[in-house]
């Protein structure tokens, strides 16, 4: 079995506040210490568990500038068989579809039984991508999934829903999205990081994929972010003290609201 998992190198969210380019309302990747998407680690959990039981191989796929090779090295010291990262400095400013658009041209050339991704990007949050990729490639999305299993050619999953979960499945090759939280990722042992180093991680052009600037990056983009609000500070709560009257107080406030 192939499984090809989607990976992104971000601003680490637990060093950084994130800071846009004022002119162009984009992330700053570039100064700002960079990790592995904590997101992107449940998906190559997930691909790795699967690999364990399966047999076969994980190539982790990215799209990003050359500094995301070293996410890429950590899946390979996670376990990954091989990488790829599409880097262009055209891909710059690529939208959810033209950034799906190129994964899915790299993916494509892979061939894979299974495609995983994290459900969205820890620094992005659009969630697009991987139903793109699905789209693009012409397989079934399975979103959500919180647990995975294999049976010949079918794929099943544990779909999270807000009460419960749903199990769906799907016939091979499919695209399948991790639940936030449901895999806990190992950490790199010694032996990984050092095995890392020799593996296969090749760097593919616009040009390597055959992609044309109008479809992908900035000049492809059909999205653009318009303006950026910062969230308004909020108010401290009114504290009601119970000297025996409090049940009036509530009442009163409820009421003020309509709330009764
Ligand atoms: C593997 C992967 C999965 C993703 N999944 C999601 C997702 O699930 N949800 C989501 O919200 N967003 C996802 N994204 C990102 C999303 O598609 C947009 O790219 C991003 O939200 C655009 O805003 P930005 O401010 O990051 O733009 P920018 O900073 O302009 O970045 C746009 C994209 O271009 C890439 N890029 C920048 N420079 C280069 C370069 N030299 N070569 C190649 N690429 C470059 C960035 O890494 C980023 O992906 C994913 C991106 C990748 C690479």
């Amino acid at each position: 079995m192939k499984i090809c998992v989607c990976v992104k190198q971000i601003p680490d969210p637990n060093i950084e506040v994130s800071k846009l380019d004022p002119a162009t309302n984009r992330l700053v990747r570039t100064g700002v210490s960079l990790v592995l998407d904590p997101g992107d680690e449940g998906g190559v959990e997930a691909a790795l568990l699967l690999q364990e039981k399966h047999g076969g191989e994980v190539v982790a796929v990215s799209m990003g500038p050359q500094t995301a090779q070293e996410a890429l090295r950590r899946t390979l010291a996670m376990g990954a068989d091989g990488a790829i990262l599409i880097s262009d400095p055209a891909l710059a400013g690529a939208d959810s579809l033209g950034t799906a658009r190129a994964l899915a041209a790299a993916i494509g050339r892979e061939q894979p039984d299974l495609v995983i991704c994290a459900t969205e990007s820890t620094d992005g949050y659009t969630g697009m991508v991987p139903g793109g990729i699905a789209q693009l490639l012409g397989m079934p999305a399975l979103t959500f999934a919180r647990e995975i299993s294999i049976d010949g050619d079918t794929c099943t999953i544990h779909r999270v829903t807000p009460t419960g979960y749903q199990v769906v499945e799907a016939t091979l090759p499919v695209v399948i999205t991790v639940a936030s939280g449901a895999y806990t990722p190992r950490y790199p042992s010694m032996k990984g990081i050092m095995a890392s180093k020799k593996k296969p991680l090749s760097v593919l052009s616009m040009a390597d994929l055959g992609l044309n600037a109008s479809e992908v990056g900035e000049a492809g983009a059909k999205e653009r972010v318009v303006s950026v609000s910062k969230i308004e500070a909020r108010a401290a709560g009114r504290v009601i003290k119970d000297d025996g009257a409090a049940a009036v107080a509530i009442a009163d406030f409820l009421d003020q609201y309509k709330l009764l």
